[in-house]
């Protein structure tokens, strides 16, 4: 419990292991983070969706288990269960749903459905659903304020005794005889026993620099703010189109501190672009809101008199693996570990993701939870995963 662990990168994930480690009595716990904010990489960015419906059992047990802590967390996530709601065009894509629900039930997550159009209209009424054959509704889904989550972990881990240091950023990583030795920064040389990366879209580079070649791509997501002239129907889940990705859900603002505003009128709309190359731009571009809003005419005529909010119009980055799924766990480095790579959905898995490397690193493996199938080797050994609900 002496050890010194430094965490490389402050957002929901990094605050995320410093919140587990210090709970486990680690005392000698340091988070690094190059802006002077905490949660200014994607964190801040996303658009606060929590969902266990997914295809493969690792991401559902990651959000199952995420859920029941965010439902108990001794601090205020502001979750709010209004539900995913995912619309099948295709009969491929409702067998989709009806395999994933079969497999979502049996791993405990009860209440998820198959549900028919007529349902679909009396959940969200105004939805045009001339091409939609069904779709499964999961009632425990919703949304989260990913700084609230964050900011719990992180005002938790340092009344533990864990240390935040911002405006501080990591160079290297430093190894010695194959064992991390320090983590090195633009205020000097950090010694520790051990080190997670936590970099999120970074975290490729970070990596690099202990010679360990993790697969992680940035690439950017653009969010489209509106504000309806009607007030959006009541109790508005997420909305899903499986075919393209496009979504919506009613909008709020994320801040440090709970502040829980609501507008009924707003709402946010987004697509994953398949003309999105992968970088590091985070400009939001305004030809964006029409390629949304074609999209957003045809799911949900209720949404054509909106008029979008420019200055809260958003873009931000996915951390992109080939598999669509995390990175957890050591690596060839002793003493190194990984937390990133999330694909779109560390906000979620945030709460599981620190458990486990805090169980990683004290206990050489994570007892609550298999993750070994995240281990960055299945890149190298060809047992990648397949998740195709990737939005
Ligand atoms: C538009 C959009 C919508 C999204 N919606 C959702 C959603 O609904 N639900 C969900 O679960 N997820 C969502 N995501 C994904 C989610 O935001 C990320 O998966 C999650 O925030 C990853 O957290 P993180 O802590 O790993 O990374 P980040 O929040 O990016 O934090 C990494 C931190 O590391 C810091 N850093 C980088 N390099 C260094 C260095 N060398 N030295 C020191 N610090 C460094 C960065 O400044 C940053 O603060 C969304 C993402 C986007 C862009």
């Amino acid at each position: 419990m002496n050890q010194r662990i430094v965490i490389i990168g402050g957002g929901v994930v990094g605050a995320s292991v410093a919140y587990h480690l210090t709970e486990r009595g680690c005392r000698d716990v340091v988070l690094l983070e190059r802006e002077n904010t905490l949660g200014a990489g994607s964190t801040g960015k996303a658009t606060g969706g929590i969902r266990a419906q997914f295809e493969t059992e690792i991401n559902i047990r990651l959000s199952l288990y995420s859920l029941d802590f965010i439902k108990n967390a001794p601090f205020d996530c502001e979750y709010d269960p209004k539900g995913y709601l995912f619309l099948a065009q295709t009969d491929k894509h409702r067998n989709y749903l009806a395999r994933s629900i079969e497999l979502q039930r049996a791993l405990g997550y009860s209440d998820v459905y198959p549900i028919d159009a007529e349902n679909i209209a009396s959940v969200v009424p105004g939805l045009n659903l001339d091409d939609v054959v069904g779709g499964s509704f999961g009632l425990r889904d919703g949304f989260i304020n990913p700084l609230a989550l964050l900011e719990g972990f992180i005002t938790n881990a340092v009344l533990s005794g864990a240390r935040v240091r911002t405006s501080a950023e990591v160079a290297s990583i430093g190894v010695n005889g194959g064992r991390v030795s320090s983590v090195n920064t633009s205020e000097g040389k950090l010694e520790c026993d051990a080190a997670v990366i936590c970099s999120g879209p970074w975290a490729a580079s970070t990596a690099a620099t202990a010679d360990i070649d993790l697969p992680i791509s940035p690439q950017r997501r653009q969010i489209v703010w509106a504000k309806n002239s009607e007030p959006l129907p009541e109790g508005l889940p997420m909305v899903i189109d499986l075919g393209d990705g496009f979504h919506f859900r009613p909008a709020r603002e994320f801040h440090f501190g709970s502040h829980k505003t609501f507008s009924a009128h707003d709402v946010l709309f987004a697509y994953p672009d398949p003309d999105e190359p992968d970088s590091f731009n985070t400009e939001f571009d305004e030809a964006f809101i029409e390629k949304a809003y074609s999209k957003a005419r045809h799911r949900a005529p209720f949404l054509v008199e909106s008029e979008p909010v420019r200055e809260k119009c958003r873009a931000g980055l996915y951390e992109n693996t080939p598999d669509h799924h995390a990175v957890i766990g050591g690596c060839e480095v002793e003493g190194l570990f990984l937390a990133c790579g999330f694909s779109g959905h560390g906000v979620m898995h945030s709460p599981a993701t620190g458990r486990a490397v805090a169980e990683i690193i004290l206990d050489s493996e994570a007892k609550f939870m298999d993750v070994s199938m995240l281990h960055i080797d299945r890149f190298q050994n060809g047992k990648l995963l397949h998740e195709t609900a990737f939005i």
